[in-house]
């Protein structure tokens, strides 16, 4: 079995709970051998409270770096950024980040761009998703979910690492259902994401966080949507998308020997 690792950290400097320092004490108790931060990357002006500032970053970028030597060598700390491809606002692209000089970069997708131009969060509440999807998709959750897959296969133009939870979409759909995936447009979804992402050449992660929220029984990316990609040649990381200590390896016992995940500090 690969050494302990998580990739996907967040801590006080974006939505987190806990600060770096407390969750870098949690991972040596917890025995990891990689803990990665990855804080919300800037976005602009509307989305501001739940992420890094440009006037913040590059003292993020400076605290992490500072932890690392302190903890080096018992524990490995990364200094990375969670990034939203949100298209005409923010791009999961290195050069945007550059005040924080990042050792990785996970591309994420929480938002997709209505017809009509919102721009509509998939993982805010059941609640929300539903009036958006009423008020701004014409009540079609599939228009939804599909808008979702392809912001994801256009996020894998841009110059960053590791595709964070690729069907956040599934997100509210095991406690209140509002898409069939088992329908064969859904699975065309999944075959069509995994051929972009096996083309990209990214890494994927398997990110337990809707296990730790209890919204879901499974990672993202579902069982079926790992079996394609793996079969596909994709290789994958471990991360909690911890927002707090105790949600730092949750479910990993179940996901840990799963993979021959991949180093990222290597
Ligand atoms: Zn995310
Ligand atoms: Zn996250």
């Amino acid at each position: 079995m690969s050494a302990k690792t998580n990739y996907h950290t967040h801590s006080n400097w974006c939505d987190g709970r806990d600060s770096t320092e407390r969750m870098a004490l949690a991972a040596v108790k917890k025995g990891f051998a990689v803990l990665g931060f990855s804080s919300h990357a800037m976005l602009p002006g509307s989305f501001l409270d739940w992420t890094l500032t440009p006037e913040k970053a590059p003292r993020y970028a400076a605290e992490v770096r500072e932890l690392a030597a302190r903890f080096a060598p018992r524990l490995r700390i990364l200094c990375g950024v969670e990034a939203d491809y949100l298209p005409g606002e923010a791009e999961p692209s290195r050069a945007a980040y550059a005040a924080i000089a990042p050792d990785y970069i996970i591309g994420s997708v929480h938002f997709v761009r209505a017809a009509d131009g919102a721009a509509v969060a998939v993982d805010a509440s059941p609640r929300e998703l539903a009036d958006d999807i009423r008020d701004h998709f014409g009540g079609s959750a599939e228009a939804l979910v599909q808008a979702y897959f392809a912001a994801v296969r256009e996020s894998l133009q841009f110059d960053f690492d590791v595709v964070g939870h690729p069907d956040l979409v599934r997100k509210f759909n095991l406690k209140h259902p509002y898409f069939d995936e088992s329908a064969s447009w859904y699975r065309e979804e999944l075959e069509r994401t995994a051929d972009a992402i096996a083309a990209s050449g990214k890494i994927v992660e398997v990110n337990t966080g809707a296990i730790s929220r209890g919204w879901l029984d499974d990672a993202y990316p579902s069982a079926e949507f790992r079996a394609l990609l793996r079969r596909r040649g994709v290789r994958f990381v471990l991360g909690s998308d911890a927002h707090s200590v105790d949600a730092l390896d949750c479910a990993f016992d179940r996901f840990a020997a799963a993979e021959d995940y991949v180093d990222l500090t290597k």
